[in-house]
């Protein structure tokens, strides 16, 4: 008899670890079936968490009960903000992380996890019967050759059909020093999926030893350290310094000369790579008048000699990286561990799949992470969450969590996924949110606290911590609207250009100062998201109106399987491009690249005559 599990995940990356810790937290038998289970949460790239915009997911994924956050905040060896020049809510917590503690950390809450069994293995196959999920071909996985489940969520990465690249030399890998999968390809086609490839590149690695540091310009953490997790009260690690140098012309004059022998210039890379981290020699094609890019140097961990040289992605020939690597100043010396190399995979174009990030062709098989055209860890994790807790919801026959734009970046991201699809790897922007004076990283837990509480996510103690916050909050709230300084508010003061909670305290009286000491003691981190808000009030307000509009469209479903094209006076393309997406809502319909509103309300008179008919009895 096969071995059952109500949900199988494949491959234990930074998708697959927080989607099979929300599946088996929600109760489902999980089975998190990866290659090497040593390599769960490995870091593909760059040793950090965070940045602009992808720090804001961080923080929802933490306030939705999920682990990056707790990882990252145990395992950060520097912490900045990001992005502090800006106003707060473009602010982008990132972190330089222990690569290796942050793995561990992250296997060891896996195997800590109720309902959760880690396997070492191959996931091979996606068993169908009558067009839904009900197992998985396996290889090398104790004696099994197959599971029976209910749900598989594939999250392989840059796995599938894996082709690395190093100069001349093509091989097949997942990552470096790891295996291609390359049946599981097959199998998604056979459900129904449209693959394509992408592609991604990746830096040299240096010893630590041989880099002459004087020479480079030292970058330290901030000085008031601020965790992701709205948990995490303290940091404990040792912070350290990265390092700034930079490329020289003599650098880019030899690059230019050996791009014959680059495989992005030479035809051997066909697919496109993530525009805004390109290689060190798009750099120099893309940019011909820059004399110079920036380069720093990031330790890879406390216990590591590793170093990560961050600005020089390349996939060049050997003997150019070394060129490259001992031009830059203080690498003269420097010892290559790991030459840079790009790598290029299946991925599956995210339009093929439900807002639950649920195939729209097999029930039961949910996609997440890099295989969803996505690039970097925590696009991956989020989309590993959603897909996690919707696979266990759909189990248990509740509603999919769905998260709107305006509620939070892991909605805009997901929307556009599935809305837009991706003609290149994906990253997330603080300019892809149209709401991101809401949506800040400062106050992801108020915005997914209860959400997550609702799924089942979040525990007690994450809960109880979050209505003490709350309640304070609320009373400073009540006492900042309603304590007033010549004529106006102590609130509608925090609208005047740089007031902070200090400031504008030293206007209060005494009685009002005193209560907001004793409230800014219970969390000052709470009361300054609230002074973030009230700063942007009257933004926000305005912005009311094209919420509640946006909103009243997202709650008009479109009848799953409508024949657009018997849509009459619907443009032609508009035709082509909705029945493509096969939009959930209104709201989505708006959203497909190239639909105006006027083929909005085409359809919605289309949809209000058909209701119509349907009410009339026709
Ligand atoms: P991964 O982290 O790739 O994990 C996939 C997991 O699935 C692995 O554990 C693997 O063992 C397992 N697996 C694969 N196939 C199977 C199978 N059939 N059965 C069972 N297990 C399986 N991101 C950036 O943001 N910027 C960059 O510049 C960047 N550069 C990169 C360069 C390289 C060379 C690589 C490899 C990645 C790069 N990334 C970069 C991407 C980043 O690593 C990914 O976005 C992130 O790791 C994706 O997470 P994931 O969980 O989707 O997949």
């Amino acid at each position: 008899m096969a071995r059952y599990f109500d949900i199988v995940v494949a491959g234990g990356g930074h998708a697959g670890a927080e989607a099979a810790h929300a599946a088996a937290r929600l109760g489902a038998q999980t089975a998190l079936v990866t290659l090497d289970p040593a390599q769960i949460a490995a870091m593909s790239c760059n040793p950090a968490i965070g940045g602009v915009g992808k720090g804001q997911i961080v923080r929802e994924i933490d306030a939705l009960g999920g682990l990056m956050g707790l990882a990252a905040d145990a395992t950060g060896i520097q912490f900045r903000m990001l992005n502090r020049s800006k106003g707060p809510a473009v602010w982008g917590p990132r972190c330089q992380s222990d690569r290796h503690a942050y793995a561990r950390w992250i296997q060891q809450a896996l195997s800590n996890t109720p309902n959760l069994t880690v396997l070492a293995g191959e996931v091979t196959e996606i068993l169908t019967e009558g067009g839904g999920v009900c197992g998985v071909g396996l290889a090398s996985v104790d004696d099994h050759s197959t599971f029976e489940c209910r749900a598989v969520i594939v999250t392989c990465g840059t796995f599938l059909s894996g082709l690395m690249h190093l100069g001349e030399k093509t091989w097949p890998g997942g990552r470096y020093g790891e295996p291609a999968s390359t049946g599981l390809s097959d199998s998604l086609v056979r459900c129904g999926l449209e693959l394509g490839r992408l592609k991604t590149g990746t830096c040299p690695r240096l010893a630590a030893e041989t880099i002459d540091y004087d020479r480079c310009t030292r970058q330290d953490g901030d000085g008031d350290p601020q965790p992701f997790s709205f948990l995490t009260g303290r940091l404990d690690l040792e912070q350290v310094p990265c390092w700034i140098s930079a490329t020289t012309e003599e650098i880019h004059d030899v690059i230019r000369a050996n791009l014959h022998r680059a495989p992005l210039y030479t035809g051997q890379i066909q697919s496109t790579g993530p525009r805004y981290c390109p290689s060190l020699e798009t750099k120099i094609e893309r940019f011909p008048d820059k004399t110079s890019h920036q380069v720093f140097i990031e330790p890879e961990g406390l216990s590591t000699n590793w170093v990560y040289v961050n600005g020089i992605s390349t996939s060049l020939p050997e003997d150019v990286q070394e060129f490259i690597v001992h031009h830059i100043p203080g690498l003269e010396r420097a010892k290559i561990l790991r030459y840079g190399y790009a790598i290029e995979y299946d991925y599956a174009q995210p339009i093929q799949l439900t807002a639950a990030l649920e195939s729209k062709v097999t029930a039961g098989l949910y996609l997440a992470g890099q295989l969803n055209g996505t690039t970097g860890y925590e696009e991956a994790a989020a989309q590993g969450l959603i897909a996690g807790v919707n696979a266990a919801l759909a189990l248990a026959g509740r509603e999919p969590l769905v998260l709107r734009r305006d509620q939070a970046y892991i909605g805009v991201m997901i929307d556009d996924l599935v809305t837009k699809g991706v003609i290149e790897p994906y990253r997330m922007f603080t300019s892809r949110a149209e709401h991101r004076l809401h949506l800040r990283a400062d106050n992801a837990d108020r915005r997914l606290t209860e959400v997550g509480r609702e799924v089942g996510l979040v525990g007690d103690d994450r809960w109880r911590q979050y209505a003490a916050r709350a309640e304070i909050v609320s009373a400073a709230h009540d006492l900042l609207t309603g304590a007033r300084v010549g004529g106006k508010t102590l609130a509608e003061l925090f609208q005047r250009p740089g007031a902070t909670v200090a400031s504008v305290l030293t206007e209060a009286d005494e009685p009002a100062r005193a209560r907001m000491a004793e409230l800014l003691a219970g969390s000052r981190r709470a009361i300054e998201s609230l002074a973030v808000d009230l700063q942007y009030a009257g933004y926000l307000a305005k912005q009311q109106a094209t919420l509640r509009q946006m909103r009243q469209l997202d709650a008009k479903l479109i009848p799953s399987g409508l024949d657009y094209l018997a849509v009459s006076h619907l443009r032609h393309e508009a035709k082509e491009k909705l029945a493509r997406v096969q939009p959930r809502t209104l709201g989505q319909a708006l959203r497909v690249s190239g639909i105006t509103p006027a083929d909005v309300t085409i359809l919605m008179i289309h949809l209000a005559a058909r209701a119509g008919a349907c009410a009339g009895g026709k």
